[in-house]
């Protein structure tokens, strides 16, 4: 028989861990199947990332990324919430109670929280991940600072790139570089960018390999001109990834409404409460938080508050069915 449980969260970034902590501390022994980062070690995005210097309550030089989720992940387990480190396989979401496959076991439960996150769309270039925080960055919010007074380059040419490069003038000089001289990015955020005396362009350059310092981090990329096919070293103190996001939401296709992104649609839109936003999915008894369902803030904050908001509207929810 599958084991059950009154509430099953999948994924344990800021988002899964804030959820777990806030139904623990509500008596529901949450299960949270807790994923892998990229074959790494579970805890989202920001298992990938070194000091969080914008997460409230660290005033004195932030936090490492993997210190915060151990110690949301701690709190979670102190509040009654049980961890496996676990991806799952797959989901039925069609009747209640819903069930939950992993590798190794079968769950069945009354309610879901669907934080399993997204991810920063890359180049393919390999051993590219490995080189995340060693130069290589994905979120300017995040990584910017580092770069005070350094030249950067923000990769890409759509609207995260813009807003990455304008963001990034705070700190250093950005060259913005694109495979094309058409642009995918708004007029505004292109114009903004454009009229930005800290921002050079390169244009015509796709990226194709990453240059490294003898120590292993990045110190530019080797680009291709899509043009003339030559080959152009272009160097930095730093390199900004921006080719767009993909959500981890491949296990609830044809299950839960998704916007033409893939991210699941949540709130009044997906057929939730109509007097005020909320993480409810199109199916009663799943909820969704975190980057999964937000393409807009995509801040380690806004995905626990959240997961605090999914926690809330699930034990509301679980309370009605009695
Ligand atoms: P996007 O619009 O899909 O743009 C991705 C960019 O990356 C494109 O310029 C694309 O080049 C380039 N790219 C993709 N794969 C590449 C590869 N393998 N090699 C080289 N270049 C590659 O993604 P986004 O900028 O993240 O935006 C996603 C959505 O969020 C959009 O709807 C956007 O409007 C929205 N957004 C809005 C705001 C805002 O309003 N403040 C901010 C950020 C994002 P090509 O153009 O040549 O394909």
């Amino acid at each position: 028989m599958p084991e059950h449980h009154r509430v099953i969260i999948i994924g344990s970034g800021p988002a899964g861990n804030t959820a777990a902590i806030y139904t623990g501390r509500a008596g529901l022994k949450p299960l949270v199947l807790a994923g892998f980062t990229r074959g790494g070690p579970p805890g989202g995005q920001l298992m990938l990332t070194s000091e969080i210097e914008n997460f409230p309550g660290f005033p004195e030089g932030g936090i490492d990324g993997k210190k915060l989720m151990g110690a949301m992940r701690k709190q979670g387990e102190e509040m009654g919430a049980t961890y496996i480190d676990t991806d799952v396989d797959a989901v039925d979401l069609s009747k209640r109670p819903f069930k939950v496959v992993t590798a190794d076991a079968e769950y069945i439960a009354d309610s879901v929280i669907i934080s399993t996150g997204a991810r920063s769309r890359l180049f393919g270039i390999p051993g590219e991940e490995k080189l995340i925080s060693r130069g290589l960055h994905t979120c300017a919010t995040c990584d910017g600072a580092f770069y005070k007074k350094k030249h950067v380059l923000v990769l890409g040419g759509g609207d995260s790139a813009m807003e990455e490069a304008h963001y990034l003038t705070h700190f250093a000089d950005v060259t913005l570089v694109h495979r094309r001289e058409e642009f995918r990015a708004s007029k505004t955020m292109l114009e903004r960018v454009k009229k930005n005396p800290k921002i050079k362009m390169r244009l015509n350059e796709q990226p194709v390999e990453y240059l490294l310092r003898a120590n292993g981090t990045v110190r530019g990329i080797k680009a291709r001109n899509t043009k003339t096919g030559q080959s152009n070293d272009i160097e930095a103190d730093g390199v900004f990834v921006a080719i767009g996001h993909i959500p981890n939401t491949d296990l609830f296709k044809g299950q839960l409404k998704m916007d033409d992104n893939g991210y699941i649609i949540t709130g009044a839109a997906a057929g939730g409460p109509k007097d005020h936003p909320s993480t409810y999915t199109n199916v009663h008894g799943v909820f969704a938080c975190g980057d999964v369902q937000d393409h807009t803030y995509r801040q380690a904050i806004t995905a626990a508050g959240s997961g605090c908001m999914a926690a809330i509207d699930c034990e509301r929810w679980l309370g009605e069915q009695g």
